[in-house]
């Protein structure tokens, strides 16, 4: 209980849009994004474009092609986390932000890198914490296709494992 409580008081909180806040941990400065409003299940929770399209992968960007990253705009959305259990979706087609799970009141959104990342620069230790995590995520290319087939995957990501 205390340690919940002074968490809670070191988490720095900045609403971003109507619908989001950005939650700063002022110990290890990790940043996340939560929801301010309840969202259904296949609900559009934003529209996205790109700030600036790299031809090399890193941390921040979401991959639309092979040789395609993006920078999104907007900017908060770079704040969505991993997640092997995740609860919206990067639709790189129709660029929009989509949730595939009731989404409560300040529930932290989250994606599943590999449904847009074929191989990312480099990979990390999943913490999520969720039943069935993959504990290392380094893109879709990195995975067997038995597993990213439970997931919604982005077209491009479909079109590489047809081939
Ligand atoms: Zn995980």
């Amino acid at each position: 209980m205390i340690a919940a409580e002074s968490k809670q008081n070191k988490t720095k909180i900045t609403k971003v849009t109507s619908f989001a806040a950005i939650n700063e941990c002022q110990l290890t400065k990790d940043k996340s994004l939560h929801s301010l409003i309840e969202i259904n299940p296949g609900e559009i929770i934003s529209e996205f474009g790109s700030k600036e399209v790299l031809d090399t992968p890193n941390y921040l960007t979401v991959q639309i092609s092979d040789s395609e990253h993006i920078m999104l705009a907007p900017e908060f959305l770079q704040y969505i986390n991993h997640s092997c259990s995740p609860n919206v979706f990067f639709d790189t087609t129709n660029m929009v932000v989509m949730a595939l799970q009731k989404i409560e009141i300040g529930e932290e959104f989250t994606f599943f890198y590999p449904s847009t990342e074929w191989s990312m620069d480099q990979g990390f230790d999943c913490l999520c914490q969720s039943e069935n995590c993959l504990e290392y995520i380094q893109g879709a290319a990195h995975l067997p296709p038995e597993i990213l087939r439970k997931y919604k995957l982005s077209q491009y990501i479909e079109q590489k494992l047809e081939n």
